[in-house]
């Protein structure tokens, strides 16, 4: 059985393979909910001033990434192949977000503020 993996900015557990294996190189799929790629979005989309993000930054790159997409609204990036049900006009359902993110031990109240209201 192929277990599935985690996104490790939204917590969207519906990845393929591991987005990053153990050396930091990314699996260059994208994320079906928050539309990172993994290998990619790191150092193009996030660029904190590398040009390819080292493994230990990588942590960082996610958090900015994850701050951003958050405040934008939480925008569904392939509402075609995320599941409806977690989905409202394009955006992840707010109690949808804070499972997957509770998936990753993030501190929600810190994300709950960014959500907004
Ligand atoms: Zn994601």
């Amino acid at each position: 059985m192929n277990e599935k993996q985690l996104c490790p900015v939204c917590g969207n557990d519906g990845l393929e393979e591991e987005a990053f294996d153990e050396n930091g190189v990314g699996s260059y799929d994208s994320c079906d909910c928050c539309g990172f790629e993994y290998g990619y979005s790191e150092s193009h989309e996030v660029g904190l001033g590398f040009i390819v993000t080292p493994k230990e930054m990588l942590d960082a790159a996610f958090q900015l990434y994850r701050k951003k997409w958050i405040e934008n609204g939480a925008i569904v990036a392939h509402p075609e192949y995320y599941s409806k049900n977690f989905q409202e006009n394009g955006k992840v359902k707010k109690d949808i977000l804070l499972e997957q993110l509770q998936r990753l031990n993030l501190d929600l109240d810190n994300l709950e503020f960014l959500m907004g209201e």
